[in-house]
């Protein structure tokens, strides 16, 4: 009789059905909860382009002298190099040590050394824009991953970028916003101390 097959194939593997069913359920329900996540996450970031009015950044160091402005096409003398280039950047004199800061809320993305640039730290600040801090000294105080606030040191003013050497200690300050190179000049107000 084909129900008693059916009776004794639920006696002995029933427990194995239900688990392979309830295995199955618990697949499904996790599957639906990523996929409704990445949907929420989807739309509570949207790449839409940070705009100038809305971002306002905490000034980098103690310092309105801009000892270098940016350019993203007319050649500055880098007499350092001895060579004409464009400066995408904004640099800032200062003393040795002077404390650094998170310009806006963020998370730290790299912490690096490169001869041209030196010790560089870079700041996701969300919306597709990272600040990048390059020739700072040697001890870093943050680490990748850690999260800071608006106005927090995350470095101290110095000399190691090579390619910049012989300008002295200075803060070299870039905006990435979404993997384009911008004036960090429109989101500072430089007339403030
Ligand atoms: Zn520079």
């Amino acid at each position: 009789m084909e129900t008693t097959k059916f009776t004794n194939f639920l006696k002995k593997y029933g427990y194995w059905v239900i688990l392979a069913l309830a295995f199955v359920l618990l697949i499904t329900i996790i599957a639906l909860s990523v996929n409704s996540n990445k949907l929420e996450l989807k739309d509570a970031t949207p790449t839409q382009p940070v705009s100038v009015e809305e971002v306002s950044f905490a000034m980098p160091v103690q310092s309105t002298s801009v000892t270098k402005e940016y350019s993203n096409s007319a050649l500055q003398y880098n007499k350092t190099l001895n060579l004409w280039q464009s400066h995408k950047a904004l640099d800032f004199a200062a003393e040795e040590g002077t404390d650094v800061y998170a310009v806006l809320d963020g998370k730290i993305s790299e912490v690096t050394y490169s001869y041209l640039m030196g010790n560089v730290v870079k700041l996701n600040v969300g919306n597709g824009m990272v600040v990048v801090y390059a020739s700072l000294q040697n001890d870093i105080p943050v680490k990748v991953g850690d999260v800071v606030k608006k106005g927090d040191v995350i470095g101290k003013v110095g000399n190691t970028a090579k390619s910049e050497a012989s300008d002295g200690a200075h803060l070299h300050l870039e905006v990435w916003l979404d993997d384009q190179n911008v004036d960090p000049s429109l989101y500072l107000d430089l007339e403030q101390k």
